[in-house]
């Protein structure tokens, strides 16, 4: 998720399949997959080892998302179909939350309508309707089970991501109409990059 304007970045889609393996010393940007990409409608399955290839990739993803810059980034967005999220909403970007295996409570009938943008889905901004309080139960990077209440940003940003991971994106609340038109100016930008 992003709130932030575009900044025109071209994604080459080919580098996806020159990935290295993840190594322990270094740290790469990671291609991001974007709609109408049929890889994004994957759900993530649990990630069940915490090692240090895991951490390498949450690293990776902490870096690419600062780098596009975004506030939020699922590891569907990166071809990674299993349960991993890197958050910071934080102005300074100093407060990385690491998200595995995310539960979600809604702890309030108050929702709020904001406006929402997605690395996924680059250049449109749309409002969303979302509960505004909520519990995280997740797991950080080495296994160990947390708990916290978000509410704001913290939240539509934690629940923005889940729903990656379920295969879902902010536009599939817009109505048909607004989709499919996001969907066939980002099919023409595509094609023009190709
Ligand atoms: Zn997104």
């Amino acid at each position: 998720m992003y709130l932030y304007q575009y900044n025109g970045k071209i994604i080459d889609f080919s580098v996806l399949f020159l990935q290295p393996s993840f190594s322990a010393a270094t740290m790469s940007l990671l291609p991001i997959l974007e709609f109408p990409d049929p890889r994004l409608r994957t759900v993530a399955e649990p990630v069940t080892v915490f090692n240090d290839e895991l951490r390498q990739l949450i690293k990776d993803m902490f870096e690419t998302m600062y780098d596009a810059p975004g506030i939020g980034l699922a590891a569907t967005q990166i071809n990674v179909h299993q349960r991993i999220i890197t958050i910071d909403t934080s102005e300074e970007k100093n407060d990385p939350l690491v998200v595995i295996n995310p539960q979600v409570e809604i702890l309030t009938d108050e929702t709020e309508k904001q406006q929402e943008g997605c690395l996924s889905v680059p250049g449109y901004y749309e409002d969303v309707v979302r509960p505004t309080n909520i519990r995280l139960t997740a797991q950080d990077e080495h296994g160990k089970e947390y708990s916290i209440e978000a509410d704001d940003l913290l939240a539509i940003c934690v629940q923005h991501e889940i729903d990656h991971l379920e295969g879902k994106l902010f536009v599939d609340y817009l109505s048909p109409l607004k989709r499919n038109r996001i969907r066939s100016k980002l099919d023409k930008l595509h094609r023009q990059k190709v």
